[in-house]
């Protein structure tokens, strides 16, 4: 039996099939390498000493993951495929729309041609939208700001109405916070295209002097020092809780929805303070205006996740600062010029 991971190529999904593989189940993963490279896998082989099958192919391919299924016998699915850019998602609405839905459906179409009907599901806090109150539950009702929200709020009422329709599906729904940091052995990590969005991995560029300064996109929102707040959780942590998941999914039929975050925010300065203080580095940083569609405050609610899942995050801010440095310090161009 293996769990089979849709995107496990790419950034939580190689952390998540390491964590799998060290509690002892295999994994297989078909990813189209869109958005990752196959040395991830290479590494996370040679990190756990055991095999990672790697299918290329498109999740939205139906012929591609009847080929997976009919090859090994996959008892649970984590469904990590899709493409994830807000801005870009903004600009190119059709090409996320029929990436991440396209994907959605066809695996379970095949799951359940194929009577495996475990999924967990990765979903995000921005299907929260613009709602102020926190920390955030997952009852909130729910609103996106962006055809990327969109994708992932579609996603989650398709598996909710597939799960009512037949009663055979236990679906985890994991509404993810803001995964950053890197496996302890700085061997995988978070390898961006181009100029990264997110602010850990512009940092860890800032500070290896690819980029100048990091821009701090606003110092006037209402919180502790003027900038955003975001519950960042280490993507280990992150990873252990797909292991929780799965053992959930396993005994529960139905959809069940889960926070995956720490219940407490940091501020973006707050951030580079704790880097700078970790690392012994500098990040030169200016404040800009603020990130059109950025929200002042988000953090999770993980007691839900605490409760049934069994799982909470483990490591601190200084944790996931070290361990993302080391991985950018140790990789200062990714999986490119891999050894
Ligand atoms: P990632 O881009 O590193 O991983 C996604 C993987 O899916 C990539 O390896 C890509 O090549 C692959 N992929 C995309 N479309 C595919 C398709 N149609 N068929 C096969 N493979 C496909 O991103 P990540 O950060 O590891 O995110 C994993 C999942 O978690 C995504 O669904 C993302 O939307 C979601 N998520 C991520 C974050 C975050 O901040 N990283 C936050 C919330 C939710
Ligand atoms: N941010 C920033 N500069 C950057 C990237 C991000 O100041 O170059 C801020 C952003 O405004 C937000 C926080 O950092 O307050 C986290 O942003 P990120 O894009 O990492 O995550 P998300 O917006 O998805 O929460």
């Amino acid at each position: 039996m293996a769990v089979l991971l849709t995107g496990g190529a790419g950034y939580i999904g190689s952390h998540t099939a390491l964590c799998i593989l060290n509690a002892g189940q295999d994994v297989v993963v078909l990813d189209n390498l869109s958005n990752a490279s196959p040395e991830a896998l290479r590494r996370v082989s040679e990190l756990t000493g055991k095999d990672v099958p790697l299918f290329v192919g498109d999740c939205a391919d139906k012929d591609a993951l009847n080929r997976v299924f009919d090859q090994y016998k996959i008892d649970q699915v984590i469904h990590f495929a899709g493409l994830k850019a807000v801005g870009e998602s903004v600009a190119q609405p059709l090409r996320y729309y029929r990436n991440n839905l396209d994907a959605t459906l066809t695996l379970c179409e095949v799951m359940q041609a194929h009577q495996c009907f475990d999924l967990v599901f990765s979903s995000s806090a921005t299907v929260y939208g613009t709602i102020q109150e926190m920390p955030l539950r997952e009852t909130f009702p729910l609103g996106c700001t962006n055809p990327y929200g969109w994708t992932k709020f579609m996603s989650e009422q398709i598996l909710r109405d597939l799960s009512h329709a037949d009663e055979r599906f236990h679906v985890v729904l994991l509404r993810y916070f803001n995964p950053v940091g890197a496996h302890e052995s700085g061997r995988i990590g978070e390898d961006p295209s181009g100029i990264p969005n997110n602010l850990m991995p512009f940092i860890c560029q800032v500070v290896s002097g690819r980029r100048k300064e990091l821009s701090v996109f606003g110092n006037d929102y209402p919180t502790r020092d003027g900038t955003g707040v975001r519950d960042y959780i280490h993507v280990m942590d992150l990873a252990e809780g797909h292991l929780a998941a799965l053992a959930y999914a396993r005994e529960h039929a139905g959809t069940e929805v889960f926070n995956l975050g720490t219940g407490v925010g940091y501020s973006v300065l707050e951030l580079v303070h704790a880097f700078e203080e970790v690392n012994g580095v500098r990040v030169p940083y200016r404040v800009t205006p603020r990130r059109p569609g950025d929200i002042a405050t988000c953090y999770a609610d993980p007691a839900k996740a605490t409760n049934l899942l069994h799982w909470e995050a483990k490591r601190s801010l200084a944790d996931m600062c070290r361990d993302a440095w080391n991985w950018q310090k140790n990789n200062p161009n990714g999986y490119h010029e891999a050894q």
